[in-house]
């Protein structure tokens, strides 16, 4: 290797530390060490077609993709022979995936979403020209019920394609799905496909006591999930559906030797051999308390902001802190995404309770706040 190539390398390899280093603003997970499977990226892998059909293509890993969807399967709940799913390239093709079956399901049913959707979501409805019916929030980022109601009352002889958020980008609200069902049965909607789009909460709401727990047990008919908690170098995600609706869609390709089931052709083959990876390394349980802790220290960053009188709202079960938009010094240094006049934080695994009395120290010395607390502390002493 040239000496210039090797150099811009390092350089290259010392920017992403320090940006690894501040990071606070997407949800990802970037507490991950893959060492152990470096070798196989000396391998070309892709998992083409139907991660259940074998192609006569040997350079795959689809023993990993089945063990991988096995796992998410057990955890929302539905049964070996009843699901079926894939490794995606991200909560993006889960999201497209899953209004797209409902489409071939319904091809006249409307999409009804939140306006705090994911852009993932309007994007589907551009593509697979889906009529669609943006509903209202509420200021928490949850959907309106009263809104979704009355839409759905206006258009009750078409079938409802519900596009439901397991938490939201942006505030990381949790639409109630049983208020939802309540809606369709009032109105008894009888065709109705229910997609969440659970992207990042997908993978910290089943270990949490407490929280609502959406999965196959209640009508729904698919889930995304991306890779953004369990931490992945490479962009990725999981769809879960039912196998009966694929069954319905799925074309048998000769030349691959599989079935077309899935959105792309070429698929990653290294991404299942990642999530395996980290779900063998990390299992069940600290995967939980990966989770719990990331809700308490999203707590502890809320109420550190609190206690500084510091605009901020976090809602229940979410580790998406949302606080007024710092100065732009504080937004690019730790990256966060903001919006009007707010900004979030995501607590994710990488973020921990020093992260944390780090940003709030730079935050009270910009914003001058370092006098209330005082005061405050005064207060509670006298
Ligand atoms: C991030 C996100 C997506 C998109 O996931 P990608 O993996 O970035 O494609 C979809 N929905 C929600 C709620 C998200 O937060």
């Amino acid at each position: 290797m040239s000496h210039k190539v090797a150099q811009k390398l390092e350089k290259f390899l010392q920017q992403i530390e320090q940006r690894s280093h501040f990071h606070a603003g997407y949800p990802y997970n970037l507490s991950c060490d893959y060492s152990e499977i470096v070798k196989f990226f000396n391998f070309m892998l892709n998992n083409a077609g139907d991660p259940y059909v074998e192609p006569d293509f040997g350079l795959h890993s689809r023993q990993f993709e089945q063990e991988v969807l096995s796992f998410f399967a057990q955890l929302y709940k539905i049964p070996e022979n009843k699901f079926w799913g894939y490794v995606t390239a991200g909560g993006t093709e889960g999201n497209l995936y899953g209004i797209f079956l409902a489409r071939e399901i319904y091809p006249n049913g409307i999409l009804y979403s939140s306006q705090d959707s994911h852009y993932s979501i309007s994007k589907a409805a551009k593509l697979f020209r889906i009529k669609h019916q943006v509903v209202d929030s509420q200021i928490n980022g949850e959907i309106s019920y009263h809104h979704l109601e009355q839409v759905i009352s206006q258009n009750r002889n078409y079938p409802v394609i519900i596009n439901l958020n397991i938490g939201t980008t942006v505030k990381g609200a949790i639409d109630n799905l049983d208020k939802v069902l309540e809606i369709l049965d009032r109105h008894q909607i009888k065709n109705y496909y229910i997609h969440c789009d659970a992207a990042l909460s997908g993978l910290i709401l089943p270990f949490l006591d407490g929280a609502p727990q959406v999965n196959f047990q209640k009508p729904i008919d698919s889930i995304a999930i991306s890779a953004k908690f369990i931490g992945s170098p490479l962009p990725c995600g999981v769809v879960l559906t039912k196998k009966k609706w694929v069954e319905r869609v799925e074309t048998m390709i000769e030349y691959i030797g599989s079935k077309d089931t899935t959105i792309l052709g070429s698929r990653n083959g290294h991404t299942p051999l990642i999530l395996w990876y980290a779900l063998q390394s990390r299992g069940y349980n600290c995967l939980a308390k990966e989770a719990k802790t990331c809700i308490w220290n999203a707590q502890y960053l809320f109420h550190q902001l609190q206690l500084r009188e510091y605009p901020c709202m976090l809602n229940n079960f979410s580790n998406t802190v949302v606080l007024q938009k710092p100065s732009q010094r504080l937004i690019k240094k730790w990256q966060l995404a903001s919006f009007e006049n707010w900004a979030h934080i995501v607590v994710m695994q990488n973020i921990d309770k020093d992260k944390i009395d780090t940003f709030i120290d730079e935050l009270v010395l910009e914003q001058g706040l370092f006098n209330q607390v005082k005061n405050l502390q005064l207060q509670s002493v006298s």
